[in-house]
This record gives structure tokens, C-alpha cells and sequence, in this order.
């Protein structure tokens, strides 16, 4: 049986790492709205265009238009045969009931809803210096995984960006954005009683083994 995961958290608390080790070691694909919202800007859509103005603000792009992206991409056959684990969607309840009425329309469900657990200090310092791979996509961060040489990729020798919503004002933003319109979709799973509380102050793999301790295999 595929996997149907959700990892909910703040901006920094690293949902797009666990969720490639995820695909590494589960298998299962994950969708990144952040991740599909880049991808659209860089290759200047007219969807990239619009979630710009709102992302360079540290604000949410509007349900309607996010809603749509991500059920296509949860329409595929390679998620519907792989599973999935979803990385910033649903981020806020009207998103989270979109979602419950396509799974039911697909006849599947959720497995569990993750919520990773941070201080704020910890994810404005992870933000706060974080540059990614323009090519492969791998993170790096100036203090805690700085590349080996100033500004390239160690795996792919491509140029390294510091994200534009990744200054201090902008997170600062985001993580408002997040306890108004995302804690209360965590509060959504638990009454459903899917919810799962994982402490994500550890290194990478700690966490790892905390998120899938108890998954079913
Ligand atoms: P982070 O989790 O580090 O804040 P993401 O890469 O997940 O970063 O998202 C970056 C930005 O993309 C968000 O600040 C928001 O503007 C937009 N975004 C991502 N997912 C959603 C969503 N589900 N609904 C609305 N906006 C979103
Ligand atoms: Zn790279």
C-alpha cells in the first residue's frame, strides 16, 4: 500500500528535507508547494507570475489557484501508484477541506499528518543563511553546511541562491502567516486524529527516526 503522508510546520523546520529521505528510503513522491511555486516562477508562467508578488511578501498566494496546482499534481498515476508526502500544503483549513474531498473523490486516505516542533529562534537562524542549488535543488546553510567552495554546489559545481522571502522581515512575516493560518490546520488533523507531534530541533536523521517511528510498512 502506497503512503499518504502530510508534514506540517513553520517556515525552516525542515519538511523538504525529511521529505526527500522520505522518497529516498519510502519511496514515495513529494510535492512541494514551495518547491512547484518556484519552478512556475522561474520558468515565468502566468501562475509564477501571479504567486511572485505574494511569496516575495512572505504572504500566502490565494487558495483558489494554489488548490488547483496541487490536486493535478495529486492526479497523476506516479502519486497514485508511489503515494506521497505533502510539504506545504494544505496551509490553511480551506485547503486542508479541498484535500479531504479529492481523497474521498479518489477513494483513498491519509495515513498520518505530521506536525514538526520548533522554536521560532531555531527556524529565523536555520532561514537566516540558508542558500539552495539553482540545479539540484541541495540546501546549504553559511554557519551549520557551508558548500565547500563560496557560492558553487558541491554535487552539481551549479551557482547557490539565497531565496528572496529568506531575510529577516520576510520570515518574520511568514512565521505570523504560519501560527494565523497553518497551526490551525494541525488542529484540523487532530480532531480527525491523524495528527503526530515530532520535535524537529534535531539533526536530520534524528528526526527522521522520530517522523517515521510508528509509520505503517
Ligand atoms: P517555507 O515553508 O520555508 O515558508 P515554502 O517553500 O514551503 O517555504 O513556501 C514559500 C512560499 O510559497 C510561502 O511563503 C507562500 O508564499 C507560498 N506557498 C507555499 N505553499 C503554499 C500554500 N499551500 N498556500 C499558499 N501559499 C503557499
Ligand atoms: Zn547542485
Amino acid at each position: 500500500m502506497p503512503l499518504r503522508l502530510i508534514l506540517v510546520g513553520p517556515p525552516g523546520v525542515g519538511k523538504g528535507t525529511q521529505a526527500a529521505l522520505m522518497e529516498e528510503r519510502l519511496g514515495v513522491k513529494p510535492l512541494s508547494s514551495g518547491v512547484i511555486f518556484r519552478a512556475e516562477i522561474e520558468a515565468d508562467t502566468d501562475l509564477g507570475q501571479l504567486a511572485k508578488s505574494y511569496i516575495d511578501r512572505g504572504e500566502l498566494v490565494p487558495n483558489g489557484v494554489t488548490i488547483q496546482m496541487m490536486l493535478k499534481r495529486l492526479r497523476s498515476d506516479e502519486v497514485r501508484k508511489k503515494g506521497f508526502v505533502l510539504d506545504g500544503f494544505p496551509r490553511t483549513v480551506r485547503q486542508a477541506e479541498a484535500l479531504d474531498v479529492e481523497l474521498e473523490t479518489e477513494d483513498v486516505s491519509l495515513d498520518c499528518v505530521i506536525l514538526l516542533v520548533v522554536d521560532d529562534e531555531v527556524v529565523v537562524r536555520r532561514l537566516a543563511g540558508r542558500m539552495g542549488c539553482t540545479k539540484c535543488g541541495e540546501i546549504y546553510h553559511s554557519s551549520n553546511k557551508p558548500p565547500r567552495r563560496e557560492g558553487l554546489c558541491d554535487k552539481c559545481n551549479s551557482q547557490l541562491l539565497v531565496r528572496k522571502d529568506d531575510n529577516p522581515e520576510t520570515i518574520r512575516e511568514r512565521l505570523r502567516v504560519f501560527r494565523e493560518e497553518t497551526a490551525p490546520v494541525a488542529e484540523y488533523y487532530r480532531a480527525k486524529g491523524l495528527l503526530r507531534e515530532v520535535d524537529a530541533a534535531g539533526d536530520a536523521e534524528e528526526v527522521y527516526a522520530e517522523v517515521t517511528k510508528g509509520l505503517p510498512s
